[in-house]
C-alpha cells in the first residue's frame, strides 16, 4: 500500500492523484464539526478521489470557547460508523468506498488513564469497522512493539502503522512534547540533543539518526509501515526515506 496523508483543502488534490500511482489519504476530526459539515467533507473528498479517511477524535480548539456536547459525534468510533455508512450509501466513485484508519497511541490516550479501559475503548473503534492504525509517533521503539502484542491480546488484528517524528530542532521538541501529550523522551535520546543543543546542524543531524534507527529496527521487527509527522521539515524525511531505500517500491 503507498499512501500519502493530505491535510489541509482538495484544490487540485483530485487532478495529482489520479496523475500519480499513490493513494492519497485524509484527516477528518469530529471536533467542532456537526454532522452535515462532515457529511459535506466526505463528499469532497470523495469526488477528489482521496481512498483514506484517518477517523480522528481531534484535538479541542485553542483560543475559542468550544463545547463538546454539542458536536455530532462525541468519539472517533462515531466518526468511523459514519464513514463505512457513507461507504455502503455508494457515496465514494470507488465501489470499495473509503479504507478507513484509526489513531493508536502506544503509550496511552492521556483522556483515559486506565489502559484496560482505554483498550476497550480502542477495540470497539476498530471493530466498528477500522481497515487499519496509524500510531501517535514515540521515540522508544518498546512502547511500539509492546502496543503491538497488546492489540493482538486484546483482537486486533488490522495493521499497525507507526509513527515516527524526526526530531529537527529543539524548538520543534518541545512543541511536539504538548501537542502529543503524554509522549516519552528516552534520557539516550535527551542525553545525545543536550550535547548540540546549541548547534542547530547538530541536533539535526542526530534527530535524524534517531529517527533512522527507529525506523531500521521497526522494520526489522516486520512494521506493517511508516507515518512520518513531518511538521512542515519533510527535508528530514526526505533523507530519512532515501537512506532506507524506499523499501515500498
Ligand atoms: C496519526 C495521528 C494523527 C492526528 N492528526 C490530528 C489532526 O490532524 N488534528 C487534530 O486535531 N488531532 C490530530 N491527532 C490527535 C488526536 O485527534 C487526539 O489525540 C484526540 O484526542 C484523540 O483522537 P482519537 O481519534 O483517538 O479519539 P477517540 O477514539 O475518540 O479517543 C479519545 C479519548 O476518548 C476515549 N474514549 C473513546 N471512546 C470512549 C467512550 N465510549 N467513552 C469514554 N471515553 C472514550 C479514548 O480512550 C481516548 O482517551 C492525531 C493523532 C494521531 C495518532
Amino acid at each position: 500500500m503507498k499512501t500519502a496523508l493530505v491535510t489541509g483543502g482538495t484544490k487540485g488534490i483530485g487532478r495529482a492523484i489520479a496523475e500519480s500511482l499513490i493513494t492519497a489519504g485524509a484527516r477528518v476530526t469530529i471536533t467542532a464539526r456537526n454532522e452535515d459539515e462532515i457529511e459535506a467533507i466526505l463528499r469532497r473528498y470523495a469526488t477528489s478521489l482521496i481512498g483514506n479517511i484517518l477517523a480522528l477524535g481531534g484535538d479541542p480548539p485553542v483560543g475559542i470557547a468550544y463545547d463538546k456536547s454539542r458536536d455530532s459525534f462525541q468519539h472517533a468510533i462515531d466518526l468511523v460508523k459514519f464513514v463505512r455508512r457513507f461507504n455502503e450509501s455508494g457515496g465514494h466513485p470507488d465501489r470499495r468506498g473509503f479504507g478507513i484508519g484509526v489513531a493508536g497511541f502506544p503509550e496511552g490516550h492521556p483522556g483515559t488513564p486506565n489502559r484496560l479501559l482505554e483498550m476497550d475503548y480502542f477495540k470497539a473503534k476498530v471493530d466498528a469497522g477500522a481497515d487499519y492504525i496509524v500510531t501517535q509517533l514515540f521515540f522508544d521503539n518498546h512502547d511500539f512493539l509492546d502496543f503491538r502484542e497488546r492489540c493482538e491480546l486484546a483482537g486486533v488484528h488490522i495493521p499497525i502503522i507507526a509513527g515516527i517524528m524526526p526530531i529537527t530542532s529543539i524548538n520543534g521538541l518541545k512543541r511536539m512534547a504538548d501537542l502529543a501529550g503524554g509522549a516519552r523522551f528516552p534520557a539516550k535520546l535527551l542525553r545525545t540533543l543536550q550535547r548540540c543543543q546549541n548547534d542547530p546542524d547538530m541536533v539535526m543531524r542526530a534527530g535524524i539518526q534517531h529517527a533512522l534507527e527507529q525506523c531500521h529496527d521497526l522494520m526489522a521487527n516486520n512494521v506493517a509501515g511508516i507515518h512520518f509527522y513531518t511538521l512542515n521539515q519533510s527535508d528530514a524525511t526526505r533523507m530519512i526515506f532515501d537512506t532506507l531505500g524506499n523499501p515500498g517500491r
